[in-house]
């Protein structure tokens, strides 16, 4: 039997399901599944996504498909007892892209196919409208000519303004019949003059040109460019949904909409949607006019709200998760023209998961699946810092959430070479289009002018997580000559605003952001995460602070404190510099003797913060030179404290230069050849856990030692802080628990970590010190090149973000293994950068870590990342 390459659905019986989404696309799956369900969807077919990979890859359809089309097209046909192209009674159908995976707006749409100067006049008699038949032609021409035939639509919307100018009219609905008459001809004359050939009149063949045009619009530039940010597969393509047309633009008694079973920036739940009378589908998410609020539709039509409210909760019931739906109503008859899963912001995604497992519609493993863990960034965005006082000078919709402060830019090429160049911008446009997902992407926030909760800007940047406000109608915007006015004040390019799309101002100049607070929501599902995640979660804290907020954020200890930022502080500085440029031992234990009371003091603090839980310490690690005084002004003052002579002082700095201080004298290296830095910072950390355990305060110091490549560098350090540790604790008469670790950061100290554990009760992967030895890519300078990398696909991600599985992955595995084979109980977890990143995370858990560690502000998206690992295993 051949393929199948179309499927059926209408009249209660469809021939595909919601199972089917790779095949008939998510729009598709969801029209065959509503007709399953004996919602009232308009009948029609979809075109696989096969097909569009087979049309793509060879550029021709598959053998049969159009055969199946005919045979699919006459079903239709029957059932509605239309025929298309038939003069007295046309049937018309819509084309509609609907790739596995939404992409608003990415692809291209035909609606009111099958109108031609002879169908249109059916249409007027048979519906006994005539304004509503041309209104469709007209509407039809510029779709078409847009979408298929390359006429941009600028072009056709010139004539339509001249027109409602020349009636002196503000909206299309003020137009009549002989207007929309006149613009279809004025429409004809500009396909035939743009294109040199007249407008298709063969409804057969305007529909194969339709399919062909989204077929081909599944390879356009914004298309392409959506799934790169979105990581979507090329591979997939895109299905075509024929389906037969309702009108919404029949007069006051008809209308379209777009709704979500519950609000998707807040996740509450409330029907939350917008309708326009009189309008088809693309007024609405075009943006033109302004829609209203759907509740507003009890009012003008509260028969066809009552039956909307019933098929939402139907399909919010049957999915068990919100959805967002497209409704048109026919002379008061509602038709659902599509299903899909809502795209949320993650507070929205949070509230909604929770409150669903509290109504019984989810398990709380479903809840926390959920919730993506990069989505939960946005969570963790900044708003504008409630102490803040400030007046807005515009109010627009709050489209999606979090504050954002930029410099103006009004096109979005405009904003990605701004932001190339290292500024942060605010887009602003009167409405986005598809177009702009570039600058949208980099841009901090979008305002724009028109457009309602649902338009372009708003669905995007929701589904970004990215700061909006939409349909700010109080800005007059000069996109050409790059400025705005709102509330009596000129805005211009390069003018700092700040927006609020929690709640819709605009404001003049930048206004303090701070991060949010934890919603009780959150918490709850952060904990339902903890019951299923069995890989520990630490941060990366260095201050009391930071490990305040950590600790908040539920972190389980601290795997990484960094010391040499504690060498920077204040007037330490002084006395760190004293101590590297001493000329010998004595005069370097005198230096460190200064320091000494701020390390311990500082140690004091974090230990606090964190009783009853681990705290990693690592000894010091960067290249001296990081602390060298760099002005003569700064040398002489080393000079004095230290009753050095300048002169030989500046030698000693420059004696102390690196040629690749990466690779230079840090790290343990440091604690090999100065053994007294070291030593002092262990009896800082020891007398004050000391201390505090008098206090009664539990404790738990574990010292780790930075970029070990040989067990040796290990074991001569490892001799020197147990010494240290058991004389204080013996001199305290206290019974403190200590460890005493390493980090590995070398391959060299992967490869050999059976010996090194020799020497360690734990491991602590530095990933990003491994993933510069093991690629051999400097730290420092990889932003040079490694974007071109990403860019070729060499790596896919960064490997300093997102672990590179193949090569630092496998060493750290090595690492692992060979390391618990000399100790079964060796705790190993990881520290850099890409501890908070989930696909490392999840990789982390696959090879048995114990723990990672990241930044504080990440520890929640570790947390569910963890989970997510945890149950997807
Ligand atoms: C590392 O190398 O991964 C690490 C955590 O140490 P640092 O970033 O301080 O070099
Ligand atoms: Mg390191």
């Amino acid at each position: 039997m051949a393929q199948q390459y179309v499927y059926f659905f209408g009249n209660g019986t469809a021939e595909g399901d919601a199972t089917n989404k790779a095949l008939l696309g998510g729009k598709g799956a969801g029209l065959a599944e509503m007709t399953q369900l004996g919602i009232p969807v308009p009948p029609g077919f979809t075109v696989t996504t096969e097909a569009c990979v087979h049309y793509s890859k060879t550029g021709n359809y598959p053998e049969k498909m159009q055969e199946q089309m005919q045979v699919a097209l006459s079903k239709l046909e029957t059932s509605l007892g239309k025929k298309l192209g038939d003069i007295a009674n046309p049937l018309l159908v819509s084309v509609r892209s609907g790739a596995r995976v939404s992409m608003p707006g990415m692809m291209d749409t035909v609606l009111n196919l099958g109108l031609n100067s002879e169908t249109v006049v059916g249409l007027a008699k048979a519906s006994g409208n005539e304004r509503f038949a041309y209104d469709s032609y007209r509407r039809f021409i510029q779709m078409f000519g847009d979408v298929v035939l390359g006429v941009p639509h600028h072009k056709f919307e010139h004539y339509l303004s001249a027109m409602k100018k020349s009636r002196n009219v503000a909206i299309d609905t003020d137009l009549g019949a002989d207007d929309f008459k006149e613009l279809v001809e004025q429409f004809l004359a500009l396909v035939a003059k743009e294109t040199g050939k007249p407008f298709p009149q063969n409804p057969a063949d305007q529909l194969m040109l339709a399919i062909t045009a989204v077929f081909g619009s599944w390879d356009n530039q914004r298309a392409k460019t959506y799934r790169r940010i979105n990581k979507i597969s090329d591979d997939w393509g895109t299905a075509v949904n024929v389906q037969a047309m309702v009108f919404g633009n029949m007069g006051d008694d008809s209308g379209t909409g777009v709704a979500f079973t519950r609000d998707p920036s807040t996740g509450e739940k409330i029907f939350f949607g917008e309708f326009l009378i009189n309008a088809q589908g693309e007024d609405v998410v075009a943006g033109i006019r302004t829609p209203e609020p759907i509740a507003r539709l009890k009012d003008v039509m509260p028969v066809v709200f009552e039956q909307l409210e019933a098929v939402y909760q139907k399909l919010e019931k049957h999915y068990r998760d919100i959805q967002d739906i497209e409704f048109t109503v026919e002379r008061g008859k509602l038709f659902m023209l599509q299903t899909r899963t809502g795209k949320r912001t993650a507070k929205a995604a949070v509230k909604i998961a929770h409150d669903m497992v509290l109504e019984g519609l989810i398990d709380k493993k479903t809840a926390v699946l959920r919730v993506l863990p990069e989505q939960l960034d946005q969570l963790l965005h900044p708003m504008i810092d409630p102490k803040e006082v400030y007046t807005s000078i515009a109010k627009g919709l709050p489209a999606s959430p979090g504050a954002a402060v930029g410099k103006v830019v009004f096109n979005a090429e405009d904003a990605e070479e701004w932001v190339t160049r290292g500024e942060k911008v605010i887009l602003v446009r009167n409405e986005t289009s598809p177009d702009d997902i570039g600058g949208m992407h980099v841009a901090e926030g979008i305002l724009t002018a028109t457009g309602g909760m649902t338009s372009h800007a708003a669905v995007v940047a929701r589904g970004m997580g990215k700061c909006c406000v939409a349909g700010c109608g109080a800005l007059d915007i000069n996109e050409r000559e790059k400025f705005f006015i709102a509330g009596g004040v000129t805005i211009k390019e390069g003018d700092f605003i700040t927006i609020n799309g929690t709640t819709g101002e605009v404001v003049v100049g930048s206004v303090t952001l701070v991060s949010p607070e934890f919603s009780g929501e959150f918490a709850i599902l952060l904990d339902w995460s903890d019951e299923f995640r069995t890989l520990g979660v630490r941060a990366n804290a260095d201050t009391p602070e930071d490990a305040r907020v950590a600790r908040e954020f539920g972190a389980e200890g601290i795997g990484l404190c960094r010391t040499e930022h504690m060498f920077f502080d204040g007037d330490r500085i002084d006395a760190v510099r004293e101590m590297i440029l001493a000329s010998n031992e004595s005069d370097r234990r005198k230096a460190l003797a200064k320091v000494k009371p701020y390390q311990k003091e500082d140690f004091l603090g974090l230990f606090r913060e964190m009783a009853g839980l681990p705290v990693t310490i690592r000894l010091l690690d960067p290249p001296l030179h990081e602390f060298l005084p760099h002005t003569d002004e700064d040398v002489q003052k080393v000079a004095q404290a230290s009753g050095l002579h300048f002169d030989q002082l500046k030698r000693k700095v420059s004696e102390l230069h690196e040629f690749n201080p990466m690779l230079g004298h840090r790290g343990c290296r440091l604690g090999i050849t100065y053994p007294e830095v070291y030593e002092m910072q262990v009896y800082a950390i020891i007398e004050a856990a000391c201390e505090l355990k008098k206090e009664g305060i539990d404790v738990q110091p574990e010292i780790m030692i930075p970029l070990i490549g040989h067990v040796r560098e290990l074991e001569i350090l490892r001799e020197m802080t147990v010494r240290v540790c058991d004389e204080v604790i013996n001199r305290s008469g206290v019974t403190l628990k200590y460890l005493v670790g390493t980090m590995i950061e070398l391959p060299r100290a992967a490869l050999t970590a059976n010996e090194v554990a020799t020497q360690a009760e734990f491991f602590s992967f530095g990933t990003n010190d491994l993933t510069q030895t093991t690629l051999g890519i400097s730290r420092d300078d990889a932003g040079r090149f490694l974007p071109d990398y990403v860019h070729q696909g060499i790596y896919k991600e960064d490997p300093f973000v997102s672990i590179d599985v193949a090569g630092v992955g496998q060493l750290v595995e090595m690492g692992v293994v060979r390391g618990r084979s000399t100790r079964p109980d060796l705790k190993t977890g990881i520290c850099g950068e890409h501890g908070g990143d989930p696909a490392s995370i999840n990789f982390c858990h696959k090879i048995g870590l114990n723990y990672v560690s990241c930044s504080p502000y990440r520890v929640p998206i570790a947390r569910l990342s963890a989970a997510h690992a945890a149950l997807k295993s």
